[in-house]
């Protein structure tokens, strides 16, 4: 293993807790060997992977990470700072999945290699105080509008000073969306809306812990646009996060502890289809089936509400166009989640959706499948790696000409606000389902801004 590239996170100075200084990883769910054994390490991944084309660092690469995985994985290595700094520097993006022609399920793999490492490996305290305040203020919307309200606040009193703050502090400060009007923090989940036609489909939507904050606005396009499209949405009160943002984070226990409750919430006979519109959570609850399968008590209910979960755009696609659409003329790149493109090969829904919009050019973005870093929290822990995508990412967008960027994923909008403000660009950036709304409703393209307004 060489020098680490400039643009990675420092190792970690931490250590392995006592026992995985001799066997790195537990019994608790290790890296299946079966899956490790798939890999023929031909080497296809490499160029799709985001770390690998950054620095060109085998162990930075699916292969690379396969490697030491394996190694870990027989009680050949013990768990060292820099294997963990290699498997941290991961994004998760999932590139490196449907690129691999041998099928390795790198995606079960570093799900079981995160949990273990958060058992097994103690990070400096900076490090653990860092990634625990974000993973407790994260999913909670009433702490993530006091952190928006305190960063408006520093914001008004000086405005770019709390944004040249160093590390993940500094990121945190230009990722988090200062709204021109702090009341715009206080708006509620949409109210249950029912269809003028008849009621074609049940649709449980699910609002989620970022999404309210940062976008309250997609959640009411999601209703009005299911609502216009024939199905009657519902809206179950004292819905909470979903654990996405834990989980992917290696916290297996506490994602798994909201999942149970979203499960509890919204396994119910009556709805057809559970409506998500933020892809990292999408990706957690299409799994729950797996994940809870063993669970005497919700793993039944688990597999239904995996069953029912879709992406807006699935539902709609599913549905069909409204009946009634007005003209959009707007050039509009799409930029694909990883969370949706590449964890749930949701590519086309989205894109058909904004081709229903009449007046309306969709654009492609040079390297779709590249991910932008924000990547659930990396771009909060990783801020130089995910700053370096980030601008790779939005000098595609620039050199598309839009005039309106979408995207599927909260986290990715809010790290290319910031990516592109970065280069001195400025963009309206929407959900899809914030487009066809506006289309639906006859809204004009003055109606979008950075900051949406509500509907
Ligand atoms: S993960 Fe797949 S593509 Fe990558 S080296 Fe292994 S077998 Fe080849
Ligand atoms: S998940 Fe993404 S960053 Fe991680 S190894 Fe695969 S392609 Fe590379």
């Amino acid at each position: 293993m060489s020098a680490r590239p400039r643009s990675l996170p420092p190792p970690p100075r931490g250590r392995p807790r006592r026992a995985a200084r001799r066997l790195a990883f537990d019994s608790g769910h290790p890296p299946d060997p079966e899956l490790l054994s798939d890999c023929v390490h031909c080497g296809f991944c490499l160029p799709a992977c985001p770390t690998y084309q950054l620095w060109g660092e085998e162990m930075d690469s699916p292969r690379g990470r396969i490697l030491l995985m394996d190694l870990a994985a027989k009680g050949e290595r013990p768990l060292t700072a820099e294997m963990v700094a290699h498997f941290d520097a991961c994004l998760g993006c999932l590139a490196c999945v449907p690129a691999c022609p041998s099928g390795v399920r790198y995606d079960l793999l570093l799900e079981s290699t995160r949990q273990q490492v958060q058992r097994r490996f103690r990070r400096p305290l900076g490090q653990r105080a860092w990634r625990r305040s974000l993973l407790t203020a994260l999913p909670h919307p009433v702490l993530l509008r006091l952190g928006a309200l305190a960063a408006w606040g520093a914001g008004r009193l000086a405005p770019s000073g709390p944004r040249r703050l160093p590390g993940g502090l500094g990121a945190a400060a230009r990722l988090l969306p200062l709204p021109q009007d702090p009341r715009q923090l206080l708006r509620r989940l949409p109210t249950p809306r029912r269809p003028e036609s008849r009621v074609r489909m049940r649709v449980a939507l699910l609002g989620g812990c970022v999404q309210r904050v940062s976008f309250p606005a997609v959640n009411e396009a999601t209703a009005v646009a299911l609502a216009a499209a024939g199905a009657e949405v519902q809206v179950p009160p004292g819905q909470g996060c979903c654990g996405a943002l834990e989980f992917h984070a290696g916290e297996k226990g506490p994602g798994l502890r909201r999942a149970r409750r979203l499960v509890e919430l919204f396994d119910d006979p009556q709805v057809d289809r559970i409506a998500v519109n933020a892809a990292g959570c999408g990706a957690l609850i299409k799994e729950l089936g797996r994940l809870l399968e063993g669970d005497d008590r919700l793993g039944a209910a688990a597999a239904r509400v995996a069953a029912k979960a879709r992406d807006v755009s699935e539902i709609l696609e599913e549905l069909g166009p409204p009946p009634v659409l007005h003209e959009l003329p707007l050039r509009v790149a799409y930029h694909d989640a990883c969370h949706l493109s590449q964890a749930q090969g949701v590519r086309s829904a989205p894109r058909q959706i904004l081709k229903w919009i009449p007046g309306l050019s969709l654009l492609e973005l040079a390297e779709p499948e590249l991910c932008c870093g924000s990547a659930g929290t990396y771009n909060l822990t990783a801020p130089a790696a995910a700053g370096d995508l980030g601008r790779r990412k939005a000098e595609t967008v620039l050199a598309a000409a839009p005039q309106v960027l979408a995207a599927g994923n909260p986290g990715c909008l809010l790290q290319l606000r910031s990516a592109l403000s970065e280069l001195g660009a400025e963009l309206p950036m929407v959900h899809p389902v914030e487009l066809l709304a506006a289309s639906i409703l006859g809204r004009g393209p003055g109606g979008l801004s950075p900051s949406p307004p509500g509907w």
